[in-house]
């Protein structure tokens, strides 16, 4: 036996498998040519974030845009993150944004080959492997103290090293006697599992990033942690082994991954493996209030950082996505824009076109997105969603639209289709307030004229209307009866005849509805008014127009 099997034998007595027998276990997938392989590999910390999303979305698009495949692997290794229910949390959260896997954690379990896919119930994967490096000199025990690994520092610190670190001279446990790590194991020690570097700080490893382009970096040097004291891996070991004995084409993760590449290079190399490809997403920042610097969203300070928030202030999923692919993809809006009623997987999300430049969230972009998305919409739809947005966040409301089913599918569908459908709807919970004047109990009147229209003759109009509406008009009977009583009135009923000589009248044909509008609603604007009044029903329209033909008579 050499030294190294020697130790590695005493540090993982129980590990007889081999990484053969994994590469046996765990094959190359069997996919056709180009297929990308893509896992989402979230910590369970009890919601989704917002840039957890977006990589999903990103990992999703991407495999099955290839051909390939996308699988979930929770990464539990931080027990003091984890949260009960977090994985539900994730599977619920994603699941609302049509994202669903080909393989990995399931809410009953998992499914799929390449499991299990859970890291905490990986440890044998992870101690084969790391006896294998041990074995081939790669990998050795280390036994110094948080107060030693102090001291190390503010040793780096007095010999103004280049950084700090465990490496080279300050690597104390690279060279223990073979005695040395006996008689530290038989005395119980407690040690974590290093990587042995063979780096070099002087050379520089070159590599594509395909969200970045070719990048150059200083090659790794670090003997980084593998395993921790209580054998737990950390982050770098598990992303090596798991992404390769999953198999994983793809890695799409965030940025702040970026300066560990050189890290994950390395321990490829060391595994033997081959290192998957890699895309570094930017995190999504917001401009801070206090100093209006940028800064990374975080869940503390903004609610917007837990995708949950969304879907209770009422934004369509689809809006959500939309709105992170015109954030995070440069060409997503010219591809809307010409094709307005794609599916959002249709767009042919290229990692490549990731803007990398910190990605700033806007709500007012997310409004405007959202509202296009809503205008989309076909009426029953809105409905829909509106209702089952209400039944979770605002029961009364879910209530009233269910009680006169008719009424609020017919207000949802006003204005819509046609090549220009109303865009004033950013969220469901903008429903309510945005139609209260179609509830008689929620409509608060307020009989604002605009300054040109004098009381008397706004009462003028609602009487002499009054006379003439009926609710069976259709839409040009409807306004040739708006125009009809314009000239007795002294307004114009036509917009060209006002344009050419304002002088000669009170106001126009629009001035005439506005007045309409305002008694009907308490609006100056709303969409199709003829609609509207029907919807309203005549009981209702004429007790309006009458009270505010009485409020402008001063009555
Ligand atoms: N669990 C890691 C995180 O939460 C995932 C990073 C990766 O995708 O590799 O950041």
């Amino acid at each position: 036996m050499t030294d190294t099997e020697k130790i590695a034998a005493l540090l993982f007595p129980e590990v007889n498998k081999t990484p053969a027998d994994l590469e046996a276990q765990y094959p190359p997938r069997a996919l056709p040519e180009g297929a990308r392989v893509t896992r989402f590999s979230p910590s369970p910390t009890g919601y989704l974030h917002i840039g957890g999303l977006f990589g999903a979305l990103a990992d999703y698009m991407t495999a099955k845009q290839s051909g390939g495949l996308v699988y979930l692997r929770i990464e539990d290794t931080d027990k003091k993150r984890e949260v009960k229910g977090g994985v539900e949390a994730i599977l619920d959260g994603l699941t609302g944004f049509g994202i669903t896997f080909d393989e990995g954690v399931t809410k009953d379990g998992e499914a799929g080959a390449y499991g299990p896919y859970t890291q905490s119930e990986r440890v044998e994967i992870y101690r084969i492997v790391a006896k294998d490096l041990v074995r081939r000199g790669l990998a050795y025990p280390c036994f110094c103290t948080e107060e030693a690994l102090s001291a190390l520092r503010a040793q780096q610190e007095a010999d103004g090293a280049p950084f700090f670190g465990y490496y080279g001279q300050y690597a104390k446990c690279r060279d223990l006697s073979d005695e040395e790590i006996e008689e530290k194991l038989r005395a119980g020690k407690p040690y974590v599992l290093r990587f042995r570097s063979t780096g070099d700080m002087d050379r520089r490893i070159r590599i594509e990033d395909l969200a970045r382009g070719k990048l150059e970096m200083p090659e790794n040097v670090i003997d980084e942690v593998l395993l921790k004291s209580d054998g737990v891996p950390t982050y770098h070991f598990a992303h090596v082994c798991d992404d390769h004995y999953m198999r994983t084409t793809h890695v799409i993760r965030g940025e702040e991954w970026l300066p560990s590449l050189p890290k994950h290079i390395a321990l490829f190399s060391a595994c033997g493996f081959r290192a998957p490809k890699y895309a570094h997403t930017p995190q999504i920042m917001k401009l801070d209030e206090e100093t209006g610097g940028k800064r990374k969203i975080s869940k503390r300070k903004d609610p917007e950082a837990a995708v949950q928030y969304f879907a209770k202030a009422g934004y369509p999923a689809e809006s959500v996505l939309e709105y992170l692919l015109t954030l995070l993809n440069s060409n997503f809006e010219d591809w809307r824009r010409a094709n307005p009623d794609a599916p959002l997987t249709a767009f042919p999300f290229n990692l490549k076109k990731l803007s990398v430049s910190g990605a700033l969230f806007d709500a007012a972009k997310l409004r405007d997105v959202s509202k296009t998305c809503i205008s989309r919409m076909s009426g029953q739809a809105v409905y829909d969603a509106t209702r089952s947005w209400a039944k979770a966040n605002d029961p009364d409301f879910a209530a009233r639209l269910e009680a006169d089913r008719e009424k609020a599918l017919g207000m949802l569908s006003l204005d819509r289709g046609g090549k220009k459908p109303r865009k004033d709807l950013a969220a469901f919970s903008e429903v309510q307030p945005y139609f209260s004047y179609m509830y008689d109990d929620l409509f608060a009147p307020d009989y604002t004229l605009p300054g040109h229209i004098a009381p008397a003759d706004a009462a003028a109009v609602l009487e002499r209307y009054l006379e003439v509406w009926s609710p069976d008009d259709d839409n040009p009977a409807w306004f040739e009866k708006v125009k009809s009583i314009c000239a007795p009135l002294g307004f114009a009923a036509e917009m060209r005849d006002w344009k050419a000589a304002p002088g000669d009248y009170k106001g126009s044909v629009s001035d005439v509805s506005t007045v309409i509008r305002i008694a009907a609603t308490g609006r100056q604007n709303t969409p199709d008014l003829c609609a509207i009044l029907k919807l309203l029903g005549e009981t209702s329209v004429r007790a309006r127009l009458s009270a505010a033909a009485a409020h402008y008579r001063g009555a």
